[in-house]
């Protein structure tokens, strides 16, 4: 009676600890799920977990423009590049997307 109680209290935790391990991969964060499973069970934790969403991870893009003369990439779009323009080029400038880890 007493060892399949501890047996249990044992599951219980872990189950909740790889929970918590899967909720720090998601907005709720870990330590809230983990919360969440002691005291409200992880049946509770589960559904707290499964309806968080994904946290992004992994890349990002963001849209640059590189002259091609210079070589040298803006985040603002311009018409021609601005340092080419000061000496006198006008040079267009082409939008690309960089990557961002
Ligand atoms: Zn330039």
């Amino acid at each position: 009676m007493e060892i399949e109680f501890i047996i249990v209290l044992i599951l219980y935790i872990i189950v909740s600890i790889f929970l918590s391990i899967e909720g720090t991969r998601r907005n709720i964060g870990g330590l809230a799920i983990f919360i969440i499973s002691i005291f409200l069970t992880p049946v509770v934790g589960m559904i707290f977990l499964f309806t968080s969403p994904r946290r992004a991870t992994g890349m990002h893009y963001v849209k640059q423009y590189r002259c091609k003369r210079c070589k040298f990439n803006f985040t603002e779009k311009h018409d021609y590049c601005p340092i080419c323009e000061r000496e006198g080029v006008k040079v267009e400038l082409e939008p690309r997307w960089m990557k961002i880890i």
